[in-house]
């Protein structure tokens, strides 16, 4: 019988504010098989693609991109917030629903030669994706694939994704 990903992952009321319904992964990645299935079922879908980097945005980007890039056999790249690397970098702001945001990555990490995979654990409105897509064909690497485990897809943001020219593969809705 295949896992239920989807029953792993729950949804905690009024977090991070009043009226949100939070979709909480750590109850997901706890559960040794299912953190695994997730992770393989990722990488299988993007194996064929030949990317030469995976790129996990903070923070629980950085749990499964990582994991991906390891069973991709490529290097990771985490996209950070601001201030937290330590060479030079180029940065990116984007919006939240009250002020402004900024994600970094080290200038000279990628070039034109490099194909990268997003991955994040879940996409929204999108912002934060477009933000970290955008700072990363800066560096003139393609970025043609983004991976979530959850679409809220009420939001919009895959689909404003797809309109950057970006594939978005998601596990579960
Ligand atoms: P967006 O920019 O697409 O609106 O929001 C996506 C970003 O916010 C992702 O980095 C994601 O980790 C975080 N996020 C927003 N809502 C949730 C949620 O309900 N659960 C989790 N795990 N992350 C969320």
């Amino acid at each position: 019988m295949t896992l239920d990903l989807k029953a792993l992952v729950r949804t905690i009321p009024d977090y991070p504010k009043k009226g949100i319904l939070f979709r909480d992964i750590t109850t997901l990645i706890e559960h040794p098989e299912g953190f695994k299935a997730s992770i393989e079922q990722v990488a299988a879908a993007h194996r064929h693609l030949g990317v030469t980097h995976v790129a996990g945005i903070e923070a629980r980007g950085f749990i499964f991109g990582a994991g991906v890039a390891i069973a991709l056999g490529v290097g990771f790249i985490p996209v950070r917030k601001k201030g937290k690397l330590p060479g030079e970098t180029i940065g990116q702001n984007y919006a939240l629903e009250y002020g402004v945001d900024t994600i970094e990555i080290h200038a000279d990490v990628l070039d034109s030669n490099d194909t990268v995979l997003l991955v994040d654990d879940l996409i929204a409105t999108g912002g934060t994706a477009i933000a970290a897509v955008g700072l990363l064909r800066r560096t003139g690497a393609r970025v043609a694939n983004a991976a979530f485990i959850i679409d809220l897809p009420d939001l919009g943001g895959a689909a404003k994704l797809e309109a950057e020219g970006v594939e978005v593969s998601t596990l579960m809705a």
